[in-house]
């Protein structure tokens, strides 16, 4: 299974992430778009969500805009309705995924479908390159059985959402940033290896148990998430404790961001354009 050509990619960065609040007041974990760890080209944004108490989720995201970018929305546990003014929606289920293509505009809301049990789930913003950030909105949203999930010799299971693992295509598709996002569930002493485009950037995010990620490996704990540097290929393993990681990786954009809220363009003047747009009824 190893190929002594293989470069396995290092840890180059660990971040631990930090509490935040968004939406109406809804608790959550920040891992990307900190203070410390900005973005990593072209992912902008990653929140984890996980509470078993209502007051923590309930009031949601209402109405609001964005512009430039997308939001992938994964959900492990728990219920969330979203809707748009186009009169678009969809409820989202656990193990649903939902690929949404803001493009030059749309206004919708994202509110949990329960009042108390557990809420859990990640959000992940995806920039678009300037020559995209205009196009037309488009929705992937994607039922739990139609993430197919592949299962390695040593036990790992790994739901392949976007991107091809082990001859596994996901089902998101058209993604102008190519990305790969893989749910791996790793047992205690299990690996997976997952190649990995040498000019994209990665990131291992670790959402139950303790992962260990490299060669040498370098431990990551839960809450954690681990950028990964220069090379052809993740080296994943469970650590002590069996672990849950969020791997992702897509072709970084190398353009100016510039980001005011829910609009990610390019420069000032077209973030004042969005506001302006916005305010105006155009999305
Ligand atoms: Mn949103």
């Amino acid at each position: 299974m190893r190929d002594e050509a293989m470069r396995v990619r290092p840890v180059a960065r660990l971040e631990a992430g930090v509490p935040a609040s968004d939406g109406a007041g809804v608790k959550l974990h920040r891992v990307i778009g900190t203070q410390r760890l900005p973005d990593i080209d072209p992912f902008l944004l990653l929140d984890e969500i996980r509470s078993d108490s209502g007051a923590d989720y309930v009031a949601g995201f209402p109405d609001h805009p964005h512009r430039g970018f997308e939001t992938v929305t994964y959900v492990l546990a728990g219920r969330m309705r979203h809707g748009d003014n186009r009169g678009n929606s969809g409820l989202l289920t656990a193990g649903s995924v939902q690929w949404m293509t803001a493009g030059r505009g749309i206004v919708h809301s994202e509110m949990p479908e329960q009042e108390d049990g557990l809420m859990w789930g990640f959000q992940l913003w995806v920039n678009l390159p300037a020559k995209d950030k205009m196009i037309a909105p488009r929705y992937q949203d994607i039922a739990p059985e139609r993430i197919p999930e592949t299962v390695l010799a040593d036990g790992a299971r790994v739901r392949v959402i976007a991107g091809a693992f082990n001859g596994v295509s996901g089902p998101v598709e058209g993604i102008v940033t190519e990305p790969l996002l893989l749910d791996l569930a790793l047992p205690a002493g299990s690996r997976a290896v997952v190649s990995l485009p040498p000019g994209h950037n990665a990131f291992a995010y670790v959402f139950e148990g303790e992962a260990a990620i490299g060669e040498p490996a370098t431990t990551v704990p839960r809450g954690s998430i681990a950028v990964l540097g220069a090379g052809d290929a993740a080296l994943l393993r469970g650590g002590a404790s069996a672990a849950r990681v969020l791997l992702a990786a897509a072709r970084p954009l190398g353009e100016a961001v510039t980001r005011y809220g829910p609009f990610v363009m390019n420069t000032q003047a077209e973030i004042r354009q969005a506001v302006a747009d916005f305010q105006a009824g155009r999305f």
